[in-house]
């Protein structure tokens, strides 16, 4: 791969700079979620970017969308992530937005997309159940066509952001006796529907992430199924037309690094030789990350699909990002552990809280074993156990 820029990559790397420079709320990076100041900051720089037609870049632009290309939306996110902004566009824009643009009807574009972009409604996800994570295809939550609705009821659960979301988007079981894939549809609901119950489930880092849903008889207007009545799992699982090398977390993981080496200096901590050697383990570690990004943007700029590369890309930045924060945990020593509300805590026991919440990261959007299945036999080409 060639690491340089075109000269048209260069001049719209240019133009997102200087868009950062200028319109970027300086209170927002970093802001803690509880910060006086953020929310307005967040308005502020979605209306910036609204303006500049770059709340959901990669959408088509008669869809409200950037129009970007793949490789812009590279430069676009790769610039996004040096500069710490964070991601005001949620699972609207990055999960149904596009596969509304692309599976729905004109209605449903109408009905849904705007209120995704003005960031009116927020979405989430309605696809894992108590016995179906990894095996999504054996969820069970029923749907059922009565008259102009399907009515669902069963039970979904890790829902992320299922408390505060307007709408979600779910799978649900249509035909419970052709084969598992072929019996699943997908619907879109709004969160006030009668028969929701969204009940929270706390991490063990002490946060309230996500949630277990309760649906009882909950009706749903037919013309709120997306694509083919049985064909959800293909809309699910089909592979949409965006960058997907991930450069926006990988750079998160080599700013950890880079603040770990601030708290040090700024805490007065002598690091010891290991320590040392242990903390440029890490700062290698986030650097392979990115050129592994890299790998997947040049197989999709050469107009391929990343299949395993897409499986190491995941586990990779997942289990680094565990190991990064052991790290800052051991570096702050026994203080290290200390949590929030302690007032002996370093920054507030941030570290002690990532430590405790990457725990989730190697199992949240499909785990390491499953992605280490990918690998072995779509890779490496071993055979099936
Ligand atoms: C932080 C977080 C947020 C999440 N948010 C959402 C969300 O918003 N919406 C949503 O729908 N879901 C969400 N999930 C659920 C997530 O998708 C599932 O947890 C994940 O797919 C694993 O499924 P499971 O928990 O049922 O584990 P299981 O699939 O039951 O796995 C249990 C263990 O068995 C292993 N295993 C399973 N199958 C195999 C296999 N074939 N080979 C080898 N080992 C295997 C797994 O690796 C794991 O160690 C979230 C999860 C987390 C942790």
């Amino acid at each position: 791969m060639d690491f340089r820029d075109t000269l048209e990559e260069q001049a719209f790397r240019d133009r997102v700079r200087s868009f950062i420079d200028q319109k970027l709320p300086s209170n927002l990076v970093g802001a803690e979620e509880e910060d006086p100041g953020r929310e307005q900051a967040i308005k502020e720089w979605r209306a910036a970017l609204g303006e500049a037609g770059w709340i959901a870049p990669h959408w088509p632009s008669e869809y409200g969308g950037g129009g970007l290309s793949v490789s812009e939306q590279f430069v676009f996110n790769e610039e996004m992530a040096e500069a710490r902004v964070p991601d005001v566009g949620g699972m609207g824009v990055n999960m149904i937005g596009p596969i509304v643009i692309r599976f729905g009807t004109e209605e449903q574009r109408k009905e849904h997309l705007p209120g995704i972009t003005s960031g009116e409604n927020i979405w989430c996800q309605g696809y894992s159940e108590p016995g179906s994570g990894s095996d999504l295809a054996s969820l069970q939550t029923r749907a059922v066509r009565d008259g102009d609705d399907y009515v669902i009821n069963g039970q979904k659960i890790w829902t992320s952001g299922a408390h505060r979301a307007d709408r979600m988007f779910m799978l649900a079981r249509t035909d419970p006796d052709a084969p598992k894939h072929r019996g699943i549809s997908m619907f879109l609901l709004d969160m006030k529907s009668p028969g929701i119950t969204v009940q929270p489930l706390i991490t063990m880092a002490g946060d309230h992430v996500f949630n277990e849903v309760f649906f009882e008889d909950v009706r749903v207007p037919a013309e709120n199924l997306i694509g083919d009545e049985n064909r959800g799992w293909y809309v699910g699982a089909a592979l949409l037309d965006f960058e997907r090398s991930n450069i926006s977390r990988m750079i998160a993981l080599r700013h950890m690094v880079d603040d770990l080496v601030t708290t040090a200096q700024a805490s007065g901590i002598e690091m010891t030789p290991a320590m040392r050697a242990e903390v440029a383990e890490r700062a290698i570690e986030a650097s392979v990350g990115r050129l592994i990004s890299y790998r997947v943007i040049s197989i999709q700029k050469r107009g391929g699909i990343p299949n395993y590369e897409a499986s190491m890309n995941k586990l990779y930045r997942s289990e680094v990002h565990q190991r990064i924060a052991q790290t800052g945990v051991k570096l702050l020593g026994m203080y290290g552990e200390l949590y929030r509300g302690s007032p002996h805590a370093p920054k507030n026991g941030s570290l002690a809280h990532q430590y405790l919440s990457t725990v989730s990261a190697t199992i949240a959007a499909g785990t390491s074993e499953v992605n280490r299945n990918v690998i072995a036999t779509r890779g490496l080409g071993l055979p099936r156990a």
